[in-house]
């Protein structure tokens, strides 16, 4: 018997996948987390019913959400990464040679254990010496740090559950707070079509914080059938400042044509701020 899982967009709008085998299914003092193997997109992580990352298609919100503000800072050494516990965007981070210490701050400790043994691809860089894995609400966590980060990267859940106050004017008051006089940050920030006042909230919220602020935007086909964006808060640092890519890395998606190009905006989001 074929089996399908059905992940709701929007009132009107259900996707189904296919799924090959469910590989772990626990219900945490936060939320439902499961992983599944799909047929077409691989091994996936599930929090309460809604996708958050799979195998076959991770490396290109992982990448966006790390590389744009690692390289605009120009020597990155100390990151704070919050949500992530699949350890993707954390994996992006470790990739460059000036980082220091990553601390990840996930709220769920069962998301991280279970990316540990399901998705190693991703979380097997927690073990990295430079990265402490604190099981904190994201939000208390930066209430209490001062001048500490370069960068900080927000990889959270939607903004239901716990995620909530980590989509606030308050939260990003704090966020300004704990980076250093020349730090950034980047957040993701969920759909242009089917997010678009959360997206306009936030923004507005970071740009009376902020002197600096931008909104790009990645294709993700696992999330809300395609575009996705990231809004990113720049104490210093502006988009001329951007280090260039480093060939090197041989990265999936990010290149120095996506980084050229990556705050070009399409005409109905830039209608949409
Ligand atoms: N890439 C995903 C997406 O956009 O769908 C998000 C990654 S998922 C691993 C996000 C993580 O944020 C979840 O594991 C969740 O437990 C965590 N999270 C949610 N609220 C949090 C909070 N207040 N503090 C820390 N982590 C939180």
């Amino acid at each position: 018997m074929e089996l399908w899982f059905t992940e709701r967009e929007t009132d009107n709008i259900k996707v189904q996948w296919k799924v090959n085998k469910t590989l772990y299914s626990k219900k945490s003092p936060f939320q439902q987390v499961d992983i599944v193997e799909f047929a077409e997109f691989g091994r996936a992580l599930v929090l309460d019913g809604i996708i958050q990352t799979t195998i076959f298609d991770e490396f290109i919100y992982h990448e966006m959400i790390a590389h744009v503000p690692l390289f605009m800072h120009q020597r990155p050494e100390r990151v704070l990464v919050i949500g992530g516990g699949d350890g993707g965007t954390v994996r992006e981070v470790l990739k460059h040679p000036t980082i220091k210490q990553v601390d990840l701050v996930e709220i769920d400790k069962e998301v991280v254990e279970s990316c540990k043994k399901y998705l190693p691809e991703l979380a097997g860089c927690l073990a990295d010496p430079r990265v402490n894995v604190y099981y904190v609400d994201g939000f208390k966590f930066v209430q209490e740090k001062e001048e500490y980060y370069d960068v900080i990267i927000i990889d959270s859940s939607d903004p239901i559950g716990p995620a909530v106050g980590l989509f606030a004017k308050p939260f990003y008051e704090n966020v300004y707070k704990a980076l250093k006089s020349d730090g950034l940050f980047t957040a993701q920030t969920e759909s242009p079509l089917f997010n678009s006042q959360l997206i306009r909230d936030v923004y507005s919220g970071i740009k009376e914080i902020f002197p600096i602020y931008y909104l790009y935007t990645a294709q993700v086909p696992t999330y809300s059938i395609g575009p996705w964006t990231f809004t990113l808060g720049s104490k210093k640092y502006k988009r001329e400042d951007a280090r260039h890519y480093d060939e090197n890395m041989k990265l999936k998606y990010f290149n120095k044509e996506i980084q050229r190009s990556t705050f070009d905006l399409p005409q109905y989001i830039k209608e949409l701020l």
